[in-house]
């Protein structure tokens, strides 16, 4: 059951993690939500409140910020008093473009899609190890396979999945109370994904409400791995089988592009 658990989802603002906020808050759970944008934070929040939420705090920061990410930790272990959920989820505004050698943009999003994560994540381990709770990392079929357009972006989820991989391990070895899951989505249809891909590819996109209720329930069932929409998981095995094939696909069938 998830009434009263007590919850962080980060990237809460708008998108998959505005949708988690609500199935949390429908489940009755305690939740401390956050992103940069103050007023849209507390919206939410108060929408939380009116679904069933026993809590519903927000605190604004900014995840490329280097203290800003234990400073949401310490602001939810001390409202909600512990974690047993911790949901790493933003992502910082990325163009859907060819690579240009823009390094600064690139260093840039590592911060706030990586190294905010990590940081997030030693910082809450304690607590969750007490609660024998959960971290959940909102990851992307494009941390499993290379595609065009995107290469910061899967650069920051490919390294996603190598740290929390292998954190995975370590933990396991260690007999941690604490699990893992790693999501691995494809296109969901939020915003700013069909902003960028609307007009360049016929991917069909899954709805954020029902992506949102499957990374909770893998959270809260201990899973390793989720696959959502469940077909990404023959794509990306597709791939490893049919490295080859699969990169013609990409290449000349999977994007509108006119050079
Ligand atoms: P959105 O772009 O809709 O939401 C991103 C969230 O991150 C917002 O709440 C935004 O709020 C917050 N954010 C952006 N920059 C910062 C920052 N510097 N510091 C703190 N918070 C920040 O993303 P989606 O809902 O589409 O994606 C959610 C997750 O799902 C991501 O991890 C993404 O990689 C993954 N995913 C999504 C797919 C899709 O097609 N949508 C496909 C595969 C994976 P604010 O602007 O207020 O800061």
């Amino acid at each position: 059951s998830l009434k009263g658990a007590r919850v962080l989802v980060t990237g809460a603002s708008t998108g998959i993690g505005e949708q988690m906020a609500y199935h949390y808050a429908r489940f009755g759970a305690q939740i401390v939500i956050t992103a940069r944008r103050e007023k849209v934070l507390q919206q939410v929040t108060e929408k939380c409140l009116s679904l069933g939420a026993q809590k519903a705090l927000y605190i604004a920061a900014d995840m490329a910020s280097e203290s800003d990410p234990d400073k949401v930790v310490n602001f939810a272990l001390e409202k909600l008093g512990g974690l047993d959920y911790l949901v790493l989820n933003h992502i910082g505004p990325t163009p859907f473009a060819m690579w240009e050698g823009d390094m600064e943009h690139t260093r840039w999003l590592m911060k706030v899609n990586f190294f905010s994560y990590i940081q997030m994540a030693w910082r809450a381990l304690p607590s969750l190890e007490q609660s024998k709770g959960s971290l959940v990392v909102v990851s992307s079929l494009l941390a499993k396979m290379t595609n065009p357009f995107t290469l910061p972006y899967s650069s920051t989820k490919f390294a996603l999945n190598g740290f929390f991989g292998s954190l995975h391990h370590e933990l396991a070895m260690k007999k941690s109370n604490v699990s893992i899951s790693i999501c691995t989505l494809g296109l969901i249809d939020t915003e700013s994904a069909m902003d960028k891909v609307r007009s360049v590819t016929k991917i069909p996109a899954y709805p954020a409400t029902e992506a949102a209720l499957n990374i909770i329930i893998a959270g809260a069932t201990r899973q390793l791995d989720l696959y959502y929409p469940w077909f990404t998981q023959v794509v990306h095995i597709m791939k490893e089988l049919f490295p080859c094939a699969t990169n013609y696909v990409i290449q000349n069938y999977s994007y509108n592009y006119n050079p």
